[in-house]
């Protein structure tokens, strides 16, 4: 199941959710992240991906996804944009993987907007070729970059810091009370990775900055690093690692929403022979996309969110209604349920249902 960004993004910034998403007036952030929404020990197809238990040579089948978000450092709600599936049914022997879909996932999606798209990504993406898929796309890139997977490149910050040369900017806040000190590293222009002599090709340059977080007595509370296109600056820096940090909204309010409030992603609905799955994973991101939509614009919907426990808990309450009662709408239903709750007497149901 396809839906198209254009006809999303065109309707959430006709109706004023988009402008809030904004990074800095100029830029849009969009978290790219895979999570796994189907696994069978027995049943499989050709676009399931598999792994082999060296050790008891039992196969474990899975299916997997990329669920681009946009997020926005200050807002709690992410919006869900179209998925990209991490799939086997292209014929060819080697396995799909996260950033081939990614790359995919790029290559297809038009930006409606006059913004520039930053991609957020974890220490998966931030390799040569990812850099210069997204770079290729007009996109800009805040990407997390560990040194246990970039040896050269910490080699080179390495030596900047032992000259004592690195830019720096140190900011301290408080924090529920107590106090924060915000120490933020920066370099620009730095090699992705080892030349290895190849003077035809020179890697590709990227800017990189950590922010180190500790208390008023110097123990560490945070520590990332990130790699960017964007030029870093003492006026920057700050932005740039905010933005890189809001990466895991991805995970905590997005997949791990869609796996565990109330969507059930990672349950097994079902796998079908060919596309089921597939289509129970669209239409559970769909849902979700909408309830965001109606949690950020319609006061009737957030009136009652807030009026009514988890969201699971809502979801129950919705599933009983539809299963006994004919709503004239879906409006008129949530109308119901407000009143209902409002009002000590029982709520007369005519003029609700049909
Ligand atoms: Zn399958």
């Amino acid at each position: 199941m396809q839906w198209s960004h254009e006809i999303i993004l065109d309707k959430l910034r006709d109706i004023g959710i988009l402008d809030k998403f904004y990074f800095k007036d100029d830029y849009m952030l969009v978290a790219l992240d895979g999570t796994h929404y189907h696994s069978s020990k027995n049943i499989s197809c050709k676009c399931c991906q598999s792994k082999t238990n060296s050790d008891t040579g039992e196969v474990h089948y899975y299916h997997s996804v990329i669920t681009p978000t946009i997020v926005h450092p200050d807002i709690k709600k992410v919006i869900p944009l179209m998925q990209e599936f991490i799939s086997n049914d292209d014929g060819k022997d080697k396995q799909d993987c996260e950033v081939n879909a990614s790359k995919r996932w790029l290559d297809s999606f038009n930006n409606p907007t006059n913004k520039k798209l930053i991609i957020l990504g974890d220490n998966l993406y931030s390799r040569e070729p990812m850099i210069k898929k997204v770079l290729d796309k007009s996109h800009s890139y805040i990407f997390v970059a560990k040194p246990t997977s970039h040896k050269y490149l910490y080699e080179q910050i390495e030596m900047i810091k032992n000259l004592n040369t690195i830019d720096t900017k140190i900011i301290s806040k408080m924090i529920n009370g107590k106090k924060q000190i915000f120490t933020y590293n920066y370099i620009n222009n730095l090699a992705i990775k080892n030349p290895q002599g190849d003077t035809q090709h020179p890697p590709q340059e990227v800017n990189w900055c950590e922010v180190i977080v500790t208390n008023a007595t110097g123990n560490k509370l945070y520590h990332n690093s990130f790699v960017t296109d964007i030029s870093l600056n003492v006026n920057n820096v700050i932005d740039i690692a905010t933005a890189g940090r809001s990466r895991w909204k991805i995970e905590n309010e997005n997949n791990n929403t869609l796996k565990t409030k109330g969507y059930h992603l990672d349950h097994n609905f079902g796998h079908g022979k060919e596309n089921l799955s597939k289509t129970l994973c669209s239409l559970n991101i769909l849902a979700f996309l909408f309830h965001t939509v109606q949690e950020l614009d319609d006061d009737l919907y957030m009136e009652l969110r807030d009026n009514i426990g988890t969201r699971e808990e809502f979801f129950v309450g919705i599933n009983f209604l539809t299963t006994m009662f004919n709503f004239k709408s879906f409006n008129k239903m949530l109308e119901y349920i407000l009143i209902a709750r409002q009002t000590e007497e029982n709520v007369d149901m005519k003029g609700y249902i049909m």
